[in-house]
């Protein structure tokens, strides 16, 4: 599998640094954001290292969709939010910030005013633990 020993996606692949995890199969994995934009926000990424969209094979492209889709649903059903993104960011025009192919599920409230490109801020780490154990619940 391709890998980045420098990459800190890869290094969560690989158990090496901690995650909250969701869910995983041989292609793909999915756990929650630290930096939450807002409450339930978490990340589907594909396994092996590519760093953008461009670099991705289509038959991966199309296993990180299948998962996002079943935790899209699953945090839909625990945190019931106003709407739901999926957001895919190539670049730094794009503010992507870790060169490690990945969708971020991002559940909306209404007049939430989050923007494109966000801040990134450091979560309540036992409140993203709490949410993701909610989200588990559904998957
Ligand atoms: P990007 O800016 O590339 O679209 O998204 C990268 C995301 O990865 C950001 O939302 C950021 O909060 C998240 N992130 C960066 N480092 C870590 C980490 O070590 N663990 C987790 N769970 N998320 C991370
Ligand atoms: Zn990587």
């Amino acid at each position: 599998m391709q890998t980045d020993p420098n990459c800190i996606f890869c290094k969560i692949v690989a158990g090496q640094i901690p995650s909250f995890k969701l869910t995983e199969d041989a292609a793909t994995l999915a756990f929650m954001d630290i930096n939450p934009a807002n409450e339930g926000h978490c990340l589907v990424i594909a396994k092996p290292h590519h760093p953008t969209l461009y670099d991705m094979p289509p038959e991966l492209l199309a296993a990180v969709s299948v998962t996002a889709l079943k935790v899209a649903k699953a945090v839909n059903a625990a945190l019931k939010p106003d709407g739901l993104n999926l957001v895919q960011s190539n670049g730094p025009g794009a503010a992507q910030s870790v060169p490690h192919f990945h969708v971020h599920v991002l559940p909306r409230r209404l007049g939430d005013k989050l923007p494109l490109n966000w801040e990134l801020k450091p979560g309540d780490r036992a409140a993203i633990a709490a949410t993701a154990e909610r989200i588990k619940a559904k998957l």
